[in-house]
């Protein structure tokens, strides 16, 4: 028995041999410099959006925080265990990132969850349940929504969490400093995990739009 899964000693192992080869000199760098990424994404722990993967991100370009359905939490110092909010206040007081980008995704089982709460496997005792209480009064609303059909309850509480999302990192106040002085940039993205379309929301209207369709329909 290996002390690791063969998958991942496999993984690495082509890792070694393939990507860390060709970019020796920018992972001794990074050791060397430190990390300086532009921009940080909170994205969902799902195993299919992965935010370097699909933004074709190398060692030190991204700053990532990932937690169940992408969640901002509101600016709360209680004294309590706070990951995303630890993960923001590295990334933006001693980082400086200049964008912060929250990235949904098609078929997030957190967001699943929020529609319908305290369905199995959770209990309402389970973690998830509380943190998804974070989109409540947003996703009672949805849920009750009987002129959508699930599927597009689903794909619009997964929108409308990335803009409350952004609403709460404006709670934080050095990240809303930071922004009034145009030092940093709040964004909204969302990606198909069926089609691998990405899209984005305008910061005016908070819409979402395919910023590049040409290339998508080029491929898909
Ligand atoms: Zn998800």
């Amino acid at each position: 028995m290996t002390l690791l899964p063969d998958t991942l000693l496999s993984g690495y192992r082509s890792f070694v041999q393939g990507r860390y080869l060709q970019e020796t000199q920018t992972y001794r760098a990074l050791a060397r410099d430190g990390q300086t990424p532009e921009t940080m994404v909170i994205a969902c722990c799902d195993s299919r959006a992965a935010p370097e993967t699909i933004f074709g991100a190398g060692a030190g370009e991204l700053f990532v925080a990932r937690n169940v359905a992408n969640l901002v939490p509101p600016y709360n110092p209680d004294g309590e265990f706070h990951g995303t909010s630890a993960a923001l206040e590295f990334a933006v007081q001693a980082l400086k990132v200049r964008n912060i980008v929250v990235m949904g995704h098609g078929r997030c089982g957190g967001i699943k969850a929020a529609l319908s709460p305290g369905s199995e496997p959770l209990s309402p005792g389970d973690f998830i349940g509380k943190w998804m209480s974070i989109l409540q009064p947003v996703a009672e609303t949805v849920a009750a929504n009987a002129l959508m059909t699930s599927g597009e309850r689903q794909t619009a509480l997964e929108r409308i969490s990335i803009r409350t999302s952004i609403a709460n990192l404006r709670t934080f106040p050095y990240i809303a400093a930071r922004e009034r002085a145009g030092e940093l940039r709040l964004c909204g993205a969302w990606f198909d995990i069926s089609t691998a379309e990405l899209w984005a929301m305008d910061p005016e209207t908070g819409d979402f739009q395919r910023p590049l369709v040409d290339v998508e329909d080029a491929v898909i």
